[in-house]
């Protein structure tokens, strides 16, 4: 049966569906739903709808299709957000070298350690 509703929802073409379909785990990698987009901090910009995916409710009751509309990655674009718009502010790198291998380890070290993490973890060892 799962089989048939794979067949049933696969569509690439948009021949049967007007707009290429897709059954859930079958989805090209560029595409996503809004909901991914916005995980990822994109909103579909400009385009509409490129596909859709298809599935059967698990609701009770009789067996519903729903559908959820796929969005082209690479024309998506940034979410507008303050987050977007500020720079991460510098770091000086001193706060990011350590004082007992000497390397930038790039992140900032923690100041109840004073040096990286590898090495506290090999001072506690
Ligand atoms: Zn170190």
């Amino acid at each position: 049966m799962a089989s048939r509703t794979r067949t049933r929802f696969w569509d690439p073409s948009g021949h049967r569906y007007g707009i290429p379909t897709y059954p859930r785990k079958k989805v090209p990698p560029h595409l996503r739903t809004l909901r991914q987009l916005a995980a990822e901090g994109l909103r579909p910009g400009g385009q509409g709808p490129q596909a859709q995916v298809l599935w059967c409710s698990r609701l009770p009751g009789p067996p519903r299709v729903r559908a959820t509309y796929l969005y082209d990655v690479r024309f998506a674009l940034p979410k507008r957000s303050r987050r977007t718009r500020t720079t991460p502010p510098k770091v000086n790198t001193s706060r990011r070298t350590c004082s007992e291998c000497l390397t930038d380890v790039g992140y900032v070290l923690p100041r109840h350690l004073g040096v990286c993490l590898d090495c506290a973890e090999e001072a506690a060892a």
